[in-house]
């Protein structure tokens, strides 16, 4: 704890000690206060505005300590200054004290509590910081809630001081009324049951419950006002219409068809959107001889003195396709028809909340009604505005299944996962590749050591990888094109066949009536939605790549769940999309896997953590394949085996993550990982030794020496008294291995 923190605490605790060992609550009883209640009006007439300041402050140091009497205080206030001022001391008083009491418990309290419970106090905080203040509001208003509970727990949450304080004194008003009213007709009080009766409890919680009712009264005449200007059909054909046909659109209507929903899914391009046929599916297949290459190319490191590959591009991308059209039956229409899904190939625009007009392959248009509409369309390649760029045609995501001549000399622009898959891939298959990347390492989201991983083999394997190179213009002469990059102010050109732009991926937001419903998009351009994935009309949701904020396969199916069900049955129940563990992976080779925090994020967010790594380098299995290489990097709370987050690079990382996605999603921590047996010889094991890092750090010097003494005694080297004389040194908490390195504020 900081030195300022200290000094806090042991003023508060100053203070508090002092309030009760000169028994100062004597002095905040109702029997004290209506024995002195003349005297007290007698020096308040003599000398009113000196009475009102002390009165002011000690009411300000009795909230501000949280100490009892606050009560008895604002009753005393009302019996001395009458109700005008009686009321207008004690609501600044009260308002103040509480916002100190407030203060010191964010001071001493907030950032240990809020990085303790970071992943239970993610929905908190965000819930706090849309509607805090409205919900301090109604707690204000209830005066049977504690005062003091309140300033502290909100302390600790993310609501600004200012907030808190007007607040509260604004909530505060109704019972401050009542309180110091009471005060003025002190003589007839002899318990608290006769200030506050239970009608006028009854009475407070009306007053509490009724800003919690306003508010729903005002969400729902919002989202009348955002239908006001459309006319609702007398019926609807459907319960849901989702438009694309990818991993998003696909779950979506998977789901509402499960449930007896009569849905539509209409898809303008491909069944199966980016994943299976421009993202996950043909990248991974390409991954997969790109692979093979290389093992062809190290067969020497397995004792096969040469070996070669004989082998033809286009025939390669063939193959690729191949693999897409084998897939493609889990994505068809055939197999969704048969789900009970109404499959149409068209283009959907939404032309009301409740009509969408699709467009089919012979240009007539057909209009659907529907209770609700899913938007699932998906995402598409950004090409940056870089001189030049979009004349040079490059290739991209969207097309670079398409070329079947390998490209001699390749730029790939972007380091980001696609990118640098496909850089690995492309120089596998015999192309000279430069990755080209403005930042200083590729991979940015992960910890430096990740990418640094990376880098090596890349360069290793002849890539020529540009960090902290910016991209600033495109020539084309004589058929070759030339990138034009700059580096540490100096201009450098990269002559080449082709460029690969993989720089990020944009939602496609446009031309499908989102601009004509006044549908609004995030700054990062997906579709602006709540944490029930609504758009601002409740009944159009997006899930997938076009709403965000992560763009996997995985995370679009997840999303589709929230979005069925909450399209579905939001009228009962809605369920907010819940981003708490969220696994990926880039397969590169060495793969690189994470799920929750990075010693990165941890540090931005200053969220205490400790870090164990375990060296794959070291695994019986990854040196009997030849891949010992990589490493599994945990982090745990601060001395505790809660996983805050892991990452892998090695191979297969992306399998080997789930343990840890399993272990957080569901809250078993390194302890179980550790007692549980993996099969010998696995690269699985890497996640135990990995727990096992973390295990040894546990272990102290004194239990160490009880160890040794208690042995050399089963040996008859010690006597009994040796042993129970050692038993002392337990307290010797001194780490016996070397200690893992604990960061955070504690
Ligand atoms: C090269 C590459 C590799 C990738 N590798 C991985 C990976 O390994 N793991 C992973 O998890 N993710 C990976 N991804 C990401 C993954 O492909 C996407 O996150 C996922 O496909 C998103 O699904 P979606 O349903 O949101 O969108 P999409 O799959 O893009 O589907 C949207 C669909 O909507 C259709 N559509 C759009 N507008 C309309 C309209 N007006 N009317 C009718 N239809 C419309 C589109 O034609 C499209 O079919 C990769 C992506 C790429 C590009």
């Amino acid at each position: 704890m900081s030195r300022s923190k200290l000094l806090v605490v042991a003023v508060i605790i100053a203070l508090v000690a002092a309030f009760f060992v000169f028994d100062l609550r004597q002095y905040l009883t109702l029997e004290y206060i209506k024995g002195q209640q003349a005297a007290f009006q007698g020096y308040v007439e003599a000398n009113a505005v000196s009475a009102a300041l002390v009165y002011f402050l000690v009411y300000v140091a009795v909230t501000g300590l949280s100490l009892p009497g606050a009560a008895i205080l604002t009753l005393l206030g009302g019996a001395v200054f009458g109700l005008l001022w009686g009321v207008v001391i004690v609501s600044f008083a009260s308002s103040i004290g509480a916002t100190l009491a407030f203060l010191a418990s964010r001071f001493l309290l907030r950032d240990w509590v809020q990085s303790k419970f970071a992943r239970f106090l993610k929905p908190i905080n965000e819930g706090v910081e849309k509607e805090g203040a409205f919900y301090l509001f109604a707690l204000r208003l209830v005066p049977a809630f504690p005062f003091f509970v309140i300033n502290l727990v909100m302390g600790l949450t993310p609501i600004r001081t200012r907030t808190f304080y007007w607040v509260s004194q604004v909530g505060m008003f109704a019972g401050t009324i009542a309180y110091v009213y009471a005060g003025t007709q002190l003589a007839r009080i002899s318990s608290a049951r006769d200030i506050v009766s239970p009608g006028l409890i009854a009475a407070f919680v009306i007053l509490g419950l009724f800003p919690i009712l306003a508010k729903k009264i005002l969400d729902a005449l919002k989202a009348r006002k955002v239908y006001a200007k459309w006319t609702r059909p007398p019926r609807y054909e459907h319960n849901v219409v989702v438009i694309g046909a990818g991993s998003a659109g696909l779950v979506t209507s998977y789901i509402a068809a499960a449930v007896k929903a009569k849905v539509t899914l209409v898809e303008k391009h491909r069944m199966g959107g980016d994943c299976l046929n421009t993202g996950c599916v043909p990248s991974k297949a390409l991954i997969r001889t790109a692979k093979l290459l290389s093992h062809i190319r190290r067969s020497k490191e397995f004792g096969v003195r040469s070996a070669s590959a004989d082998f033809d591009f286009g025939e390669v991308m063939e193959r690729v396709q191949s693999v897409v059209r084998e897939v493609e039956p889990h994505d068809s229409v055939e197999r969704y028809t048969q789900l009970g899904v109404n499959c149409v190939q068209g283009t959907a625009k939404i032309t009301s909340p409740w009509t969408v007009d699709v467009t089919l392959g012979d240009g007539s248009t057909r209009t659907l009604t529907t209770k609700n509409i899913v938007i699932a369309a998906g995402a598409r390649p950004f090409i940056p505005p870089i001189p030049g760029l979009q004349g040079a045609k490059p290739l991209t995501s969207d097309n670079v299944w398409e070329i079947r001549k390998l490209p001699a000399r390749l730029v790939v622009l972007g380091g980001g996962p696609i990118g640098s898959e496909l850089t690995q891939c492309f120089a596998r298959l015999g192309s000279k590749v430069t990755q080209v990347e403005m930042l200083p390492r590729i991979m940015i989201r992960e910890d430096p050591e990740f990418s640094q991983l990376v880098m090596k083999r890349f360069r290793d394997e002849g890539i020529e990888v540009l960090v902290n190179h910016k991209a600033k213009e495109v020539r084309v002469a004589n058929g070759e094109k030339v990138l034009v990059v700059e580096h540490e102010g100096k201009d450098k050109l990269i002559a080449c066949d082709e460029i690969l732009c993989a720089v990020g991926r944009v939602a496609n937001t446009h031309g499908y009536g989102l601009e004509e419903l006044g549908i609004p998009v995030t700054r990062q351009k997906t579709v602006e939605v709540d944490e029930f994935l609504r758009t601002i009309y409740p009944n159009i949701f997006a899930c997938g790549d076009v709403a965000g904020p992560y763009q996997f396969t995985h995370t679009a199916s997840h999303m589709a769940w929230y979005a069925s069900v909450n399209a579905l049955f939001g009228r009962f129940k809605r369920f907010r999309v819940d981003y708490s563990v969220i696994p990926w992976a880039t397969f590169t080779d060495p793969e690189v896997a994470r799920v929750g925090l990075n010693e990165t994020e941890a540090k931005e967010k200053k969220i205490a953590y400790q870090a164990f790594t375990y060296g794959i380098d070291d695994l019986d299995r990854a040196i009997a394949d030849g891949e010992a290489h990589g490493m599994v990097k945990v982090l745990t709370e601060p001395g505790s085996d809660r996983i805050l987050g892991a990452t892998i690079a090695g191979e297969h990382a992306g399998d080997l993550l789930t343990e840890f996605v399993a272990a957080m999603r569901h809250g078993f921590g390194l302890n179980k990982i550790l007692g549980t047996i993996h099969t010998y010889p696995t690269l699985a094991e890497a996640n135990k030794y990995a727990a096992g890092v973390w295990k040894r750090s546990t272990v102290t010097q004194g239990q160490m020496e009880v160890a040794t003494v208690f042995n050399r005694w089963t040996r008859g080297e010690a006597s009994l008294v040796n042993v129970l004389g050692k038993l002392f040194a337990l307290k010797d908490k001194r780490p016996y291995y070397k200690p893992a390195e604990a960061h955070g504020d504690d």
